[in-house]
């Protein structure tokens, strides 16, 4: 903690214990009678010791918050540099959109009859979708860009089942992928086998197409791939997948780098999934909420998961097709694997999803994609002399790859970097990742940031790297010297995590951060 002042505070900036430290259980914000002759239905099973719950009146909650939003980073307070995370602004326009009640009060077990209107705005979302990436079918209610490559290769899945090919196990998977990538496909049943980047960090065509055999199922492809290049040999990839009889899974989170301007389905790939909270700006962070629709090729769609939805031939009405309807789907040709899960998705974001996609119409979404593009050229292009840049000769898409080589000699790394950017004001860039680059800081500025804020940013990064070539190494590992916690030790953290808060354990906390 902060130990300069006497109350703890910086400034404006209130310190703030836990909601556990400071509440008192015997406190509330409520005022009622207890009940009277309510006979105890528990059996003996009720609690004895107590709850030991935090307890807070009105004022006091809204002021424990309000701190806490404040020592929070927001991308309403500034340039989010968090590459591959896609962390562009929120319009407000979305917002107000989600808030109508006729999307924001509804109840999934509400009668469809009362929800056309939702049901016409998924549609449309679907229709948006499927154009933009030239694919037949979507399945909208994945949760998060995760939960769709799941969707994507259970519906691989299913196909291969359907061919009487359940055999084929393997997965490829560049070595440069998302960690999801590699998890997805064995939560999905299959094995993993790790395939070569060539030094343009770029897939390896012959190591794909050597990998390739009777017992693959599909591929898994980044495109623009996590080191912020476009794979120009897809197209060539996609033709050895499907000509070995797999299937090609593109994990769209990079899709922001090419919306408007690339369809995936012309690239013949068979799923994909685009997170809605990157590419189509719904908020996100802190672990969500997201959303990832998977669109389906032609021989995918078919196995779309439930619930669909489907014009009802008498009244013209939308309708959802759940599990019971299954039986009156035969002779659709339709084969759905199951469900992802308990309702249809999340309708808060398709609604922002739509309202940004119809603001922009197609020609502003293709200007997102270029100007995304443009904003990381111009920052690689002000960065480059000062870091090493990888593959950085050539122009990026929408990502800036940097490493330390260049600075580690002088006795600073990439996590040195990343915790004086908190000092100046800053959330740091992705650290070390992709994994194929040691030492990575992945930046990605998306169009929503203005020249005049890529150049703050750069300039902050210009000057740090100024205080390596000084050699004022000191300066980096007493960093971050102005966050209400100073430098936490991420390795025990990681190795030792504390799961459950006993009264009494955060002083010692306290005691170390204020060291
Ligand atoms: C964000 C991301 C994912 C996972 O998406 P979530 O919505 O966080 O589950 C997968 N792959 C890449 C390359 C990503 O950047």
């Amino acid at each position: 903690m902060i130990t300069e002042t006497t109350s703890g505070n910086r400034g404006l900036l209130q310190a703030e214990a836990l909601i556990f430290e400071s509440g008192h259980a015997t406190g509330t914000g409520v005022d009622l009678p207890a009940p009277k002759g309510t006979p105890n239905k528990l059996g003996g099973l009720g609690r004895k010791a107590a709850l030991d719950l935090p307890g807070f009146s009105e004022p006091e909650t809204m002021r424990h918050y309000v701190r806490l939003s404040q020592k929070n980073y927001a991308i309403d307070l500034g340039l989010f540099p968090l590459g591959s995370c896609t962390m562009k602004h929120n319009p407000r326009l979305n917002e107000r959109a989600a808030r109508f009640e006729g999307f924001a009060d509804l109840h999934p077990l509400q009668p469809t009859s009362t929800i056309q209107g939702a049901l016409e705005l998924m549609e449309e979302l679907a229709h948006w979708l499927c154009t933009l990436t030239g694919m037949p079918a979507v399945a909208l209610s994945p949760k998060a860009g995760a939960h769709g490559e799941f969707c994507g290769m259970l519906a691989i899945k299913a196909a291969l089942e359907a061919k009487g090919e359940g055999h084929r196990k393997r997965v490829l998977v560049p070595h440069s992928a998302h960690g999801t990538n590699p998890a997805t496909a064995v939560a999905a049943g299959f094995i993993v086998d790790e395939i070569e980047g060539d030094e343009d960090g770029r897939v390896d065509l012959a190591d794909v197409t050597a990998k390739l055999g009777p017992d693959v199922a599909a591929i898994m492809i980044t495109n623009p791939n996590t080191c912020g290049l476009f794979e120009p040999d897809i197209k060539k990839i996609a033709d050895a997948v499907h000509a070995a009889g797999a299937y090609f899974y593109c994990d769209g989170a990079n899709y922001n780098a090419i919306v408007g301007k690339v369809r995936p389905g012309d690239l013949g790939i068979d799923a994909m999934h685009i997170n809605l909270h990157k590419t189509f700006s719904t908020p996100h962070g802190g672990g969500g909420p997201g959303a990832g629709p998977t669109v389906l090729s032609e021989a995918l769609a078919p196995f779309a998961p439930l619930p669909l939805i489907v014009i009802d031939k008498t009244g013209g009405k939308h309708q959802l097709a759940f599990a019971e309807h299954v039986e009156e789907l035969a002779g659709t040709g339709k084969k759905p694997f199951g469900r992802m899960c308990a309702f249809h998705g999340q309708m808060g974001m398709f609604t922002r999803a739509l309202a940004y996609m119809m603001s922009h119409g197609s020609d502003g979404l293709r200007q997102v994609a270029e100007d995304a593009v443009l904003n990381a050229n111009y920052l690689l292009a002000r960065l480059r002399p000062h870091f090493n840049a990888p593959f950085g000769e050539r122009p990026c898409m929408h990502e800036v790859l940097l490493d330390d080589s260049s600075i580690k000699p002088k006795g600073v790394e990439t996590i040195d970097m990343a915790k004086a950017l908190l000092d100046e004001g800053y959330h740091p860039f992705t650290t070390y990742f992709p994994l194929v680059v040691h030492g990575a800081m992945l930046i990605e500025p998306t169009e929503t940031e203005p020249k005049r804020e890529l150049d703050r940013f750069a300039d902050v990064m210009i000057a740090l790297a100024e205080r390596v070539n000084a050699g004022d190494v000191e300066f980096f590992k007493q960093a971050p010297k102005l966050t209400p916690m100073r430098r936490l030790d991420d390795t025990r953290a990681a190795r030792q995590p504390k799961l459950r808060w006993k009264r009494g354990d955060n002083a010692s906390a306290a005691k170390h951060a204020a060291e």
